[in-house]
């Protein structure tokens, strides 16, 4: 990046394209296969050398404004260092993600001037990282919830609780942290405010290291909070602190498809490579049948992929305010990470024992995409609130015919004229058990998902990728709508343990 760039505020796309193309050699480099079986995969923490080499490359940089030195905070530009970084290490690219979209994206929407300077500096000269914490031991999804409580007096805030799961426990410099305000009766308010930590405040305390199953680069424990901030630190919200919170969160979950890109489409070439050099019974694994299917649905994954990312860059910018894009933000985070981790496992399938090793980009990419399923809204909560939310909207329009609503929705004005048979149903608002939302909210984000893969093809993107992309969608949205319609709703048995022993019936 050169001082004419930065004092215009214009990047040309050499400029970019030079940062990219460094950091991705960067990467080839500390994650070649010799290395990665040594350092990166099976032990926990970044060795020091491979993190120097990372940060050497400034990637954290797009998530800063040009003002304080960084590339400007450009969507796409952000999706891209997520996707070059995931290709090599999906730990790495969450370990960007936490740092941009948790941290530094929040902070430049909400952060006070008067500290935003320092901070910035420090990421940019001093390596510094910063994460995100909101979830508590008794409140996950219920974090609204949350004990975690503050009190305000004249020199700022006293922060009180504790916190588990947050991305880099123990290693980031600074923290965003979320509480209620206490008021003198004790009660604690609806409302959620955040601040910004220093580690030079302290009151932070890790009271316990988590043995995480996968994804070993990152630390993870729980941390006891006792500490008091200056008023510089609490992030202003432009209403309630809780559209705040669902504008960060939103704008995160929109862009999992960076740090989704890489891997899926490591997943495709390692797949189709292995399958083209793999001979099973005098001919390659790629002839069979039942391996194409597996290797034309990860090609379907990428496709949709690369669909989201297109959506996103163009409709997440940080001038708009996403604390509504509810519908998008939760079609988009539950599908790609659904298509992460069968990527993941179908390279496993495909693969066979030698992938069964911790070392291996299967076996590892396995673990490490599983939490995607789980953190930032857990995907069967989030394919509920899909269906809810267009419930909501027929039900205020007085529509019980999804196709004729479809058809006039945004975000499936083009898919729905593809889908006319299948979604030519009716709702019944009455009789929806959370069962029947979620499998209806997984027909709908494929749906909606379609639509900005009809929209990438439009622009120019191969045609053969897209068609590929439309027909596995439709085929998808068709076996979830015939589920939320033949449901049967299937009783627990919660006491079950008389009667149930099968070697007393032979
Ligand atoms: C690897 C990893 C990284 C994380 N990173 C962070 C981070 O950086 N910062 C942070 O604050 N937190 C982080 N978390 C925490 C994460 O956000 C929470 O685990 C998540 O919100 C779920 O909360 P919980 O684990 O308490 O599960 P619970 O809330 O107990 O939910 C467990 C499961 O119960 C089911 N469930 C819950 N509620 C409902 C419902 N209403 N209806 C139907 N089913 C339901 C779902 O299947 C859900 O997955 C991380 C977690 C992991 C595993």
């Amino acid at each position: 990046m050169n001082q004419q760039e930065t004092n215009t505020g214009t990047y040309s796309v050499e400029a970019f394209s030079a940062f990219i193309q460094k950091f991705q050699e960067t990467l080839s480099s500390v994650f070649s296969e010799e290395k990665n079986v040594k350092d990166t995969s099976i032990n926990r923490g970044v060795p020091g050398m491979v993190m120097r080499d990372v940060l050497d490359c400034k990637p954290l940089s797009v998530f800063i404004p040009q003002e304080y030195e960084g590339r400007g905070t450009d969507t796409a530009e952000c999706l891209k260092v997520l996707e070059v970084a995931s290709y090599h290490s999906l730990p790495l690219s969450l370990m960007i993600g936490i740092n941009g979209a948790l941290f530094l994206q929040p902070l430049s929407l909400y952060g006070q001037e008067s500290l935003k300077k320092k901070v910035y500096y420090d990421f940019i000269h001093n390596r510094k990282m910063g994460g995100l914490m909101i979830t508590e031991p008794k409140y996950g999804s219920d974090a609204l919830h949350m004990q975690t409580k503050f009190s305000e007096s004249d020199k700022g805030f006293h922060i009180e609780g504790t916190k588990h799961w947050a991305g880099l426990t123990g290693w980031a410099d600074y923290w965003l942290l979320t509480a209620r305000r206490e008021d003198k009766n004790g009660n604690l308010s609806r409302d959620i405010e955040f601040f910004v930590h220093n580690k030079e405040a302290g009151g932070i305390e890790v009271t316990e290291v988590f043995n995480n199953l996968g994804l070993y680069m990152l630390p993870y424990g729980r941390n006891k909070i006792n500490t008091s901030l200056s008023p510089e630190s609490k992030l202003e919200p432009r209403t309630t602190g809780v559209k705040m919170m669902l504008d960060i969160l939103h704008r995160s979950r929109l862009q999992f498809p960076g740090m989704a890109m890489g891997f899926i489409k490591r997943n495709m070439d390692e797949a189709i490579k292995h399958c083209s050099e793999r001979m099973v019974g005098n001919k390659p694994l790629f002839s069979y049948d039942q391996v194409q299917e597996r290797i034309s649905k990860l090609q379907s994954f990428f496709t949709t992929c690369s669909a989201m990312c297109a959506y996103t860059s163009e409709n997440a910018k940080m001038n708009m305010d996403l604390a509504r894009a509810d519908l998008q933000a939760n079609t988009i985070k539950t599908l790609v990470t659904d298509y992460m981790q069968e990527s993941a496992q179908s390279l496993l399938q495909l693969v066979g024992a030698i992938g069964y090793r911790q070392e291996h980009v299967a076996g590892k990419g396995t673990i490490d995409s599983r939490p995607f399923q789980i953190f930032e809204g857990s995907n069967d909560i989030l394919y509920q609130q899909i269906t809810e939310s267009v419930v909501k909207s027929m039900r205020k329009m007085k529509e019980t015919n999804l196709l004729s609503f479809l058809k006039q929705h945004e975000l499936s004005l083009k898919s729905s004229d593809r889908l006319t048979k299948v979604l030519d149903i009716n709702i019944d608002y009455a009789n929806l058990s959370q069962r029947k939302l979620v499998d209806l909210g997984r027909a709908l984000a494929r749906v909606f998902s379609m639509n900005f893969v009809i929209t990438l093809g439009e622009k120019g993107f191969r045609s053969d990728l897209i068609q590929n992309s439309i027909d596995h969608l439709s085929q998808e949205i068709s076996q979830f709508v015939n589920a939320f319609q033949n449901k049967k709703e299937l009783s627990v048995v919660a006491d079950y343990h008389d009667e149930s022993n099968w070697a007393n019936y032979l």
